[in-house]
């Protein structure tokens, strides 16, 4: 059975993003940028599923510019076999990239379909939901235990007040959660034996997907700054203030 894996190459979870100053965006000139941390989650659970047996194949997929070149090879470093990215400079938003895995689903028919819950960028939470619709296969999404029995998957989430255990039949799409596993450190001879592996280059043209956005960003702003914080003499100010003054209460 393939699996294949979505990575997308986000910045990097411990840069302060800053906000352009005419307010289209987010300022990602010169910052350090890494494969989307729930990415590398379901590179790691791909990998365990080829090493228990379960897996033949693991297949990581990357769509933007050529830099994503990058964070293949950071997946093959944990142990993807090989890469394809799907090259364009067009800003994607989740359809066009659903529509684009949905080409890739078709082409390399994957058993399983193991991307991150969201992007840590743009946090759209999307993408796998609209694979799943488009390659009309069963989804469970933030996947907190992933278990493959014979042509079935039995997926655990974690949802308000306990897990919920769903089994789906194979091909399927999972979306991970951050305490799905712990990704393993990359070692440099994995590092060096991944710069090795096979790597293919599409362009949406050759899907024959159309990736013009749908979607137009009206402006991006900064957080408020957090006013400082007030100290009280005793509970019933703090009780007078959250109940007249923050009105929580
Ligand atoms: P999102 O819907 O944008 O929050 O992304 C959810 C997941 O879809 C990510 O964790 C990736 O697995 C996948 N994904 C999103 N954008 C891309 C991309 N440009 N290339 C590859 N995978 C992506």
């Amino acid at each position: 059975m393939k699996v294949l894996v979505p990575v997308k190459r986000v910045v990097d979870y411990n840069v302060k993003v800053r906000v352009k100053s005419d307010g289209t965006g987010v300022d990602i000139a010169n910052v350090k940028m890494s494969m989307n941390p729930f990415d590398e989650i379901a590179v790691e659970e791909a990998v365990r599923l080829k090493e228990k047996g379960v897996a033949t194949e693991v297949i990581a997929v990357s769509c933007g510019v050529a830099a994503c070149q990058e964070t293949l090879r950071t997946a093959m470093a944990i142990g993807a076999d090989r890469g394809i990215l799907v090259e364009t400079d067009v800003e994607l938003q989740p359809l066009a990239v659903a529509k684009l895995l949905k080409a890739i689903v078709d082409k390399e028919q994957p058993g399983l379909i193991i991307a991150g819950k969201q992007a840590i960028d743009d946090d759209a939470n999307q993408t796998g939901q609209m694979l799943a619709a488009l390659a009309d296969l069963p989804q469970a999404t933030f996947a907190s235990k992933v278990e493959v029995v014979g042509d079935k998957v039995r997926v655990a989430r974690e949802i308000d007040g306990g897990l919920e255990i769903l089994e789906l039949t194979l091909p399927a799409v999972i979306t991970t959660d951050l305490r799905l596993n712990e990704p393993r450190y990359v070692t440099l001879p994995n590092i060096m034996k991944a710069k090795k592996k096979q790597l293919d280059t599409f362009k949406p043209a050759d899907l024959g997907v159309d990736v013009t956005p749908r979607l137009k960003t009206l402006k991006v702003s900064e957080p408020p700054k957090r006013g400082a914080g007030v100290k009280v003499p005793d509970v019933a100010t703090l009780v007078d203030k959250l109940k007249n003054e923050a009105k929580v209460i």
